[in-house]
């Protein structure tokens, strides 16, 4: 019986150790920037102590071996999450994402960083998997020694990745439950919460709203939001911040107005596109299921209106479905294609609004045009698919791509001389790149995530027809301005108004009397709220 409960407690000091080890990173990270380093520390071993001793209480050897080989594997999975983005979490947008998307995608995020440290990944998993057999197949004697092989081979490995890594971040909340190695369990009973909420909202009837009788009605009309992936404002020379020369057909364009102090709401496809497209914000973020979008207020004003999407964009974090519902949807093989369909369907009706969403500058940036001048090399080129440089090209080449295809897209719109404006902007942008890449939804996000740009192009017609909405917006170009005034802008750029409680007169970029603010972010997790403007 002695003998028993010593045993026992060896194993609960095993399990601890290796759990602990196992999270070595993610919780120096997590605490290196922090204020409370020691705080943080404390809280996430005790955790780790409190989480093996629930082991330690069930009953039989295997069940207490295959539950701790669960928590082990679990814990790796945070540590790869941890790889790809530079010392970060992993969050609940992060998790559902990952399973939403395409395998290709999927492979993407994880598998390019895994990959360049799966040598570490492996000597982890293979000493753990030596270690256990071992336990089990040798003499009591000798398993001394055996553990302190182990601990010593994984330690090893673990200093390795956390100077690997060499990053730290801060956590947004200070609650235990977000500490590793707790934090990836939150997260994946957040993305569930998430994903049926999701799945009730969308059963919810829409909002009930009205539309106010236009006060201008022009013979032909043709008004385009284009939502592009991961651009950041800062790439583009339209900007004047960046030395390349990445926008150089539309920077030309006296009708482009490109606004300087624009920011995303969201950092992942799935949060961001449907604030741009309802009226819902980062702090009521749940209510966009059933709030009516911006296609369908245009649909009730008399227009034929589209969603004309890239299909990776289709399956990529599952936007699609709800999101395009009073739109006809048509879906294309490459961005480029897009301009040649707005060409047909201008032609067969004389009022058309169509979102146009593209794959743009989403990694691994592989949007290139083969007949302009590009930087190499690139993706597409080079061999060694590694190196900040290839990944830099790449992703200017997708920003080229972008611009080629919105000079063609306002080619197109100029030749059928109808009453137009084309908006542009950006789910979210990009976050650093580096050697492996890029990415993002940080658990904080960088500036270059959520600073993307807005921009304008309006047509002789539209200039004509709206002299005062093309001053009041070109008046206000740098006034701090956020995707909260997308779905308002494009709706008074078209002078629609909804007859509710609901219309906000001051949130529209055409508007003389825009007012300003409190510019909010919906962080990773779905759920907690950054200020922006503080
Ligand atoms: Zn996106």
């Amino acid at each position: 019986m002695q003998n028993e409960k010593t045993n026992r407690i060896k194993e609960h000091i095993l399990f601890c150790l290796i759990l602990t080890i196992s999270a070595l990173p993610t919780i120096l990270n997590a605490s290196c920037n922090s204020e409370a380093f020691f705080l943080n520390i404390f809280c996430s071993l005790s955790v780790t102590l409190l989480l093996t001793g629930f082991v330690m209480l069930l009953p039989y050897r295997w069940l207490r071996w295959g539950v701790f080989t669960i928590l082990f594997v679990v814990s790796l999975f945070e540590l790869a999450h941890e790889l790809v983005y530079h010392g970060d979490l992993a969050s609940a947008g992060y998790i559902r994402s990952l399973f939403m998307t395409t395998p290709y995608e999927a492979e993407g995020a994880v598998g390019r960083v895994i990959m360049q440290h799966l040598t570490f990944i492996v000597i982890l998993a293979i000493a753990y998997l030596c270690a256990t057999a071992l336990f089990f197949l040798t003499k009591p004697k000798i398993r001394k020694q055996i553990l302190v092989l182990l601990c010593d081979t994984i330690m090893l490995t673990i200093v390795t990745l956390s100077l690997l890594l060499g990053y730290g971040f801060e956590t947004t909340s200070k609650a235990v439950l977000h500490h590793p190695p707790l934090n990836i369990y939150t997260q994946f009973a957040e993305a569930y919460r998430q994903i049926k909420e999701r799945e009730n909202g969308i059963a919810k009837p829409i909002d009930d709203y009205s539309i106010m009788q236009r006060s201008s009605e022009q013979e032909q009309e043709l008004y385009l939001l284009v939502i592009d992936e991961s651009l950041s404002y800062e790439r583009l020379s339209i900007n004047k911040q960046y030395q390349r020369p990445t926008t150089p057909r539309i920077e030309n364009n006296e009708r482009v107005v490109s606004f300087s102090n624009y920011y995303a709401t969201g950092v992942f496809t799935m949060y961001a596109v449907p604030m741009l497209i309802t009226p819902t914000t980062a702090t009521d973020f749940e209510n966009n299921y059933s709030a009516p979008t911006i296609q369908e207020v245009y649909n009730q004003s008399g227009f034929k209106t589209y969603w004309i999407t890239n299909e990776a964009q289709i399956v990529n974090d599952g936007v699609s479905g709800y999101i395009v519902k009073g739109a006809e949807q048509i879906n294309v093989h490459c961005d480029i294609d897009m301009p040649g369909v707005v060409d047909s369907i201008c032609s067969l009706h004389d009022k058309v609004f169509a979102v146009l969403h593209l794959w743009g500058s989403h990694q691994f940036y592989l949007n290139t045009m083969q007949t302009t001048s590009r930087y190499f090399p690139d993706v597409t080129t080079s061999k060694k698919v590694c190196g900040a440089d290839i990944y830099n090209n790449s992703y200017d080449n997708t920003i080229l791509y972008t611009d080629s295809l919105l000079a063609a897209l306002i080619e197109v719109t100029e030749r059928h001389k109808v009453l137009s404006t084309i908006l542009f902007t950006s789910d979210h942008g990009e976050g650093p790149i580096t050697d492996t890449g890029g990415a993002h939804g940080y658990t904080l996000p960088h500036k270059s995530e959520y600073h993307v740009p807005l921009i304008v192009w309006y047509s002789d017609e539209y200039k004509t027809a709206y002299p005062e909405k093309v001053a009041n917006m070109i008046k206000h170009k740098d006034a701090p301005v956020s995707a909260d005034n997308v779905f308002w802008s494009v709706l008074n750029m078209a002078d629609i108004r909804i007859d509710s409680t609901l219309q906000q007169d001051g949130m529209s970029v055409f508007s003389d009397t825009l007012l300003p603010h409190r510019r909010t972010l919906l962080l990773p997790n779905g759920r907690q709220i950054m200020q922006l403007d503080e």
